[in-house]
């Protein structure tokens, strides 16, 4: 749980704003697959009997695998984040004068995040017969033992001569 305390913020006039920042350990929110630290700052806003409004810019870097390579590819996401805790009734709820961050931060990252990842826009991918990176260089494979049907593909892949 990534748990504000609000207990002065609810106890100053409506409308009185409180800083927050966090930094938060892969560990911490382990299913987004964190390359290392997530940083979120933004404000808490008390808005009186109506509980407390939280906006938060969200900034992190997620460990993904290139779409064509299936290498490691750190991608880095922006997101923002914004949530009215309540007190009573509605969820989220204010719970022992702390407000849990941990969902709102969770959902703006996978909400954030592109479908596909690409280590590099260039990325040369995998050669389709013999699964060589060809960002590595070029492989051994010859026009002669391509399958015909792969070959328009196989041109497609294939790195660009130097
Ligand atoms: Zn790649
Ligand atoms: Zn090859």
């Amino acid at each position: 749980m990534l748990g504000i305390a609000v207990g002065d913020l609810r106890a100053r006039p409506v409308g009185f704003q409180q800083a927050v920042e966090l930094r938060v350990s892969p560990e911490d929110l382990p299913d987004l697959g964190l390359a290392g630290w997530l940083e979120a700052e933004g404000q808490a806003t008390n808005l009186g009997e109506d509980g407390v409004r939280v906006e938060l810019q969200v900034s992190a870097t997620l460990r993904r695998s290139c779409a064509r390579c299936l290498q490691d590819a750190d991608l880095p996401v922006r997101a923002e984040a914004e949530e009215t805790y309540h007190e009573s009734g509605e969820e989220p709820l204010i719970t022992a004068d702390t407000i849990d961050l941990g969902p709102i931060i969770h959902e703006a990252i996978v909400l954030a995040e592109p479908m596909r990842v690409l280590c590099k826009p260039d990325c040369r991918g995998l050669c389709p017969q013999c699964g060589k990176d060809l960002n590595e260089g070029p492989c051994e494979c010859t026009d002669d033992d391509q399958d015909p049907r792969l070959a328009p593909l196989a041109k497609l892949l294939r790195p660009r001569e130097e």
